[in-house]
């Protein structure tokens, strides 16, 4: 697993729907990592991982939960050693490409529906039929379309502990830090083309401060306040996994709460990040064809706010304000 900020700082560079894939399986491979190198399976399964370069996708939503990740209706039967798992998923990136896919679920068909577990399904012990189309706004290059999912295989495929745990530790920040990194690096990109538009107005009219410059500061601000955030949790993060910390802190509810912060806020910049460099733009930034289109950069921002949708994520916040009383 590549480490943290050299994953956050490859982000930025790729085109959004490329960035996205490369987060969602970083964030799969740390799960594995994280939680699972205790079994021999597992340790296996992450040589060979590296060996063969292969892909990881997520099932993780499903028909009837929508994004509260924290639940799951199908679940994991196991007998004589064997796992057997179907689950309806209403979006897995990359599905039809990946070679692996983590399937969340309940622990067994009598777990509530917070009992959760990880399961590895490997390629050639699954099937996946597509329910649903993913024609999008944005994001299209995710592939990411509803799949029925059918599976089986050795139980020791199980990810040992809980998804709660699994989930808390690892697959939130991750998720939160990876994806605001990666719309970090579109509401970078939208404010360069901001930026040029401003200079070569300037330029034609030497001599004067063009007015766009003002919404330019503005919008610059912004960018940095966003920049700030993304690299502050980053780094309060990688601090937490190092040996004098007290990794205790990542399950504690104020840790959660930023966490969930970071996601709502970045996600929520981002749109408004490129909505004001498209005015700045105008017409220039709303064509397709210019060097100043903002058009792509708009339309895979609007995924950001829904990817686990932020309402939900405030709920979450809005429970746990109401007993933790730090910051
Ligand atoms: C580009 C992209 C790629 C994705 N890839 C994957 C993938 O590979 N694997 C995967 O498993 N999933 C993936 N997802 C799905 C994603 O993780 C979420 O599950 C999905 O976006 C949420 O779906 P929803 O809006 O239909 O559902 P819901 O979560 O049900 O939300 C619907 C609406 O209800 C609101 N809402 C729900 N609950 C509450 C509440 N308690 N309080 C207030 N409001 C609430 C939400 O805010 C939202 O407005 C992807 C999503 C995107 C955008």
């Amino acid at each position: 697993m590549t480490e943290m900020s050299e994953v956050c700082a490859a982000l930025g560079q790729y085109c959004a729907s490329t960035a996205m894939v490369f987060a969602m399986h970083q964030i799969q491979v740390a799960c594995i990592v994280r939680h699972g190198l205790g079994s021999q399976m597992f340790r296996d399964y992450c040589a060979e991982l590296v060996e063969r370069q292969m892909l990881l996708a997520s099932a993780t939503s499903e028909v009837g939960v929508g994004g509260d990740t924290r639940s799951s209706i199908c679940a994991v039967e196991v007998a004589d050693g064997i796992f057997t798992l179907n689950k309806d998923a209403t979006t897995v990136s990359y599905g039809a490409n990946a070679d692996d896919l983590l399937v969340t679920c309940r622990r067994s068909v009598d777990a509530a529906r917070s009992d959760q577990v990880v399961v590895l399904a490997r390629r050639g012990q699954y099937r996946l039929d597509q329910t649903t189309n993913w024609d999008t706004l944005g994001m299209r290059g995710t592939c990411s379309p509803g799949y029925r999912l059918s599976s089986s295989g050795p139980a020791a495929q199980i990810l040992p502990g809980s998804f709660a745990d699994a989930s808390s530790h690892t697959m939130v920040p991750y998720s939160h830090i990876l994806w605001s990194s990666l719309w970090l690096g579109i509401a970078t990109d939208a404010v360069t083309r901001a930026a040029r538009f401003v200079r070569a107005e300037a330029r034609s009219k030497p001599g004067t401060t063009p007015p766009t410059a003002l919404r330019l500061a503005e919008v610059s601000n912004d960018l940095h306040t966003m920049r700030a955030m993304v690299r502050d949790m980053a780094r309060e993060f990688t601090d937490a996994q190092s040996p004098n910390e007290d990794a205790e802190a990542l399950l504690g509810m104020g840790f959660a709460l930023k966490m969930n912060n970071l996601k709502i806020a970045s996600s929520t910049l981002l749109v408004k990040i490129v909505h004001q460099a498209l005015l700045l733009c105008g017409i220039l930034g709303y064509k397709n064809d210019s060097p100043f289109s903002l058009c792509r950069h708009l339309r895979d921002a609007y995924s950001a706010p829904l990817m686990i949708g932020n309402d939900r994520i405030f709920a979450k916040n809005a429970s746990m304000l109401l007993v933790h009383k730090d910051d």
